[in-house]
């Protein structure tokens, strides 16, 4: 069973009932809407077919709405724009008209910043741009590197987008996200921990506790990275812009640092972008991107992100199918069993669970869970097993769909008997092939049960027993 998990970012190319559930058919995990790419509707639109089909095919599939920050981008093209090395093209702010090749840009803001010789990069840095002259409305550039602009594309000016804010945009779609219930919310262009808590904090007055990612792509976030694990629930390295704000070469550098850091803090952890670019419009990837994956994977990734692939590309199927392909023969030698030196007892239970698992060639590990964070601490120590994870709150369930190794379950009828519940679980799993049940499982949770950060408990049980409804420890 595959532990690495997928996540396909929504966009024209899969947003039909019929592709969300070919995607989750072939493997999605996670599905990720991009608030730059789509209006309150239709992304309440996705969310509920989304919904939908888990609701038939996977209860944990799980939903992250990814806020698009105080980042400048591209305004709505009229149609995609070609760029020449050595010509001019103008900037200007969407709404405005001005002769010649026009870039519309969804905020000027920056222009008072900007001086003449500055560079401008456009796409993900593909399209790079000298500012020429520099005026209070539009700025004069010269295309270096050329390519086919479309709309809503990022404008990076490294070292002059200033601090981050909350936009008026990411504060509307908070309360969007709260109203449809979205399982994690991505914050973009974060900068420090004092970012995320204002963030949080305008969750929580929406009255809820959607958990956040922060997403890797300044500088200032990698200086500030071990802050930023702290306090948010997981991270993105998201290396389509980080690329561009620093030099690109270090980026394989800082993806393994990230993933090294998160992964001892019990962090989930996303390696995104450009994974597998070339299936945007070729059916197979190059021989660089599948090692790519493959490494993101034996990094310690908990999940790896398909962008433009899934949301535009020609190939969006194939490219989930690849994916989980590359992950399973990547797993197949993966260095199971980690110790980071225990500090705190769920650490030490979580770890020794692990071990026992690994030891005894336990069919699953089994963790009852009331926050999630039993499952999320198990994980910390990759075990071969599967994570199954047990929890009465589908929303609590849904979150691990993003956890290395756990398979969100069901739901289960709180119980004042463990021993039922334990059975219940066990007969679900061998009922969907999770595991064969011939074998033993190792179990751990909080006892007394249902009170959170209590884990103190393993046990392992035969599950023949189980089903014969003897339970034996
Ligand atoms: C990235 O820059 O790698 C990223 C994931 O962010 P976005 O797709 O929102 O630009």
């Amino acid at each position: 069973m595959r532990k690495t998990k997928i996540i396909c970012t929504i966009g024209p190319a899969t947003d039909s009932p019929e592709r969300l559930k070919a995607l989750t058919e072939s493997g999605m995990d996670c599905a990720r809407l991009n608030t730059s790419h789509g209006n309150a509707e239709y992304l309440r639109k996705v969310i509920n077919r989304i919904r939908k089909i888990a609701q038939k095919l996977k209860p944990g599939l799980s939903v992250i709405l990814d806020l698009s920050g105080p980042k400048v981008r591209v305004g709505t093209l009229p149609e995609p724009l070609t760029l020449h090395r050595g010509e001019t093209a103008v900037m200007v702010k969407e709404g405005v008209s001005h002769e010649g090749k026009v870039i519309l840009l969804t905020s000027t803001g920056f222009f008072s910043h900007i001086k003449k010789g500055d560079l401008i990069y456009l796409s993900d840095g593909s399209i790079k741009l000298r500012a020429i002259s520099v005026s209070r409305d539009s700025i004069r550039t010269e295309v270096l590197e050329g390519g086919i602009l479309t709309s809503h594309k990022g404008v990076n000016i490294p070292g002059h987008e200033g601090k981050y804010i909350l936009t008026q945009s990411d504060i509307h779609f908070i309360e969007f996200g709260v109203v449809n219930q979205v399982d994690w919310i991505a914050l973009s262009f974060i900068t420090s921990e004092r970012d995320i808590m204002q963030a949080r904090k305008a969750i929580q007055s929406k009255g809820a506790d959607i958990p956040i990612i922060a997403k890797i792509e300044r500088a200032e976030a990698v200086e500030n990275i071990e802050k930023i694990i702290r306090v948010a629930d997981g991270i993105m390295i998201a290396r389509g812009d980080l690329g561009v704000e620093l030099p690109v070469e270090e980026i394989p550098i800082i993806q393994k640092r990230i993933i090294g850091l998160c992964n001892r803090s019990g962090r989930p952890v996303i390696t995104a972008t450009q994974m597998l670019s070339s299936m945007v419009l070729q059916p197979i990837p190059t021989r660089a991107e599948v090692t790519d994956v493959a490494n993101a994977v034996l990094d310690g990734s908990d999940a790896v992100m398909l962008s433009e692939e899934t949301a535009v590309g020609k190939y969006p199927i194939r490219s989930v199918k690849m994916m989980s392909r590359i992950i399973e023969r990547a797993e197949s030698c993966y260095p199971y069993l980690r110790s980071y030196g225990n500090r705190t007892v769920s650490d030490s239970i979580a770890h020794s669970t692990a071990e026992i698992a690994m030891e005894i060639d336990a069919e699953a590990i089994v963790t009852f869970t009331r926050t999630g964070m039993t499952a999320i601490n198990v994980s910390k120590f990759r075990p071969r097993p599967p994570i199954i994870a047990i929890a009465h709150d589908e929303k609590v369930l849904r979150r691990l769909s993003l956890v290395w190794g756990c398979v969100p379950l069901e739901t289960v009828e709180e119980s004042i008997d463990p021993d039922k519940t334990i059975s219940e679980v066990i007969e679900m799993s061998v009922r969907k092939g999770i595991i064969e049940g011939k074998g033993h499982v190792v179990l751990t949770s909080g006892f007394p049960f249902g009170k959170p950060g209590s884990t103190n408990t393993i046990r392992v049980l035969k599950i023949k027993d189980i089903l014969e409804k003897q339970p034996t420890s």
